[in-house]
């Protein structure tokens, strides 16, 4: 299927996030976000450095409380950052999505097995038993079931971040976020981690992926946001905006790096 054909346009909403602003001290970083999600979509942003990309994600995932806008999640009430967020709120953000990092955060004194059931286990108090088998089942699919007992400094930089996947996975998230999951790895393992990304997507999971790798944007993404200064300029299917941007920005942005 290509991604136009597999692009949900009329399945629900998952998330919508409006107006999201965030400073850091004098720093405005985000200058009033807004965009939504829809359930099954595959959102990539672009955009360069520092325009604020990594600091969405952050939001949506509440390990940066912006200083005002909206987040709302499918069937939840409205978090409205103009107020201070309420413990509720906050735990609902972290059960709705999770991330998978530019460097893989894995623990390093846990075997592979041990990081991926952690969060099930401890956080959402799944029972070990059934922690594991999910654990290994999806290890199983990464092609990583004989690495469960090893360490991450035993593996690859790809497989590590394969694990970090996983991790993600293993909590069931409706969304996935990932900040540029590639950018840490030698050239030659970032196809195996884009592959295990792009059969996500293919399978409907839901994802919101910061990256620079436009290849993969074009191939894998429903919907492309250009962000610059803190704002979303030009949003747009793939086709549109790699081959027929409307913004001067959108355009200086791709040909400095296509
Ligand atoms: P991008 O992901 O597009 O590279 P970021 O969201 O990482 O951009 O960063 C946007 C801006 O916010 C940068 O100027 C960065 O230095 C600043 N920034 C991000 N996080 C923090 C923080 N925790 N404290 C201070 N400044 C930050």
């Amino acid at each position: 299927m290509s991604p136009i054909d597999r692009r949900p346009t009329d399945a629900a909403v998952l998330l919508s996030a409006r107006g999201i602003r965030k400073s850091f001290g004098a720093n405005e970083v985000l200058r009033g976000v807004d965009f939504s999600v829809r359930r099954g979509e595959v959102v990539t942003l672009i955009g360069p450095s520092g325009s604020g990309k990594t600091t969405v994600l952050r939001a949506l995932n509440g390990l940066e409380t912006p200083d005002g806008g909206e987040l709302e999640f499918d069937g939840g009430p409205t978090i409205d950052f103009s107020r201070p967020v309420s413990k509720g709120d906050r735990i609902a953000m972290r059960d709705r999505s999770a991330m998978v990092f530019q460097h893989h955060n894995l623990f390093p004194h846990m075997t592979v097995l041990e990081n991926v059931v952690e969060g099930p286990i401890r956080v959402q108090r799944v029972p070990k038993a059934e922690a594991i088998a999910a654990a290994e089942a999806l290890l199983d699919r990464v092609g990583l079931a004989e690495k469960r007992d090893q360490y991450p400094f035993q593996l690859s930089g790809g497989q590590q971040q394969r694990v970090g996947i996983v991790r993600a996975l293993a909590l069931k998230p409706d969304l996935l976020l990932f900040d540029e999951p590639t950018s840490a790895l030698d050239p030659e393992l970032v196809g195996e981690v884009l592959h295990v990304i792009k059969e996500l997507a293919d399978e409907g999971w839901t994802m919101v992926v910061v990256t620079h790798e436009l290849a993969f944007a074009r191939q894998a993404a429903d919907e492309v946001l250009f962000m610059d200064g803190g704002v979303i300029v030009e949003r747009g299917a793939p086709r549109d905006i790699f081959t027929n941007p409307r913004e001067e920005r959108t355009r200086r942005f791709l040909d400095r790096i296509l």
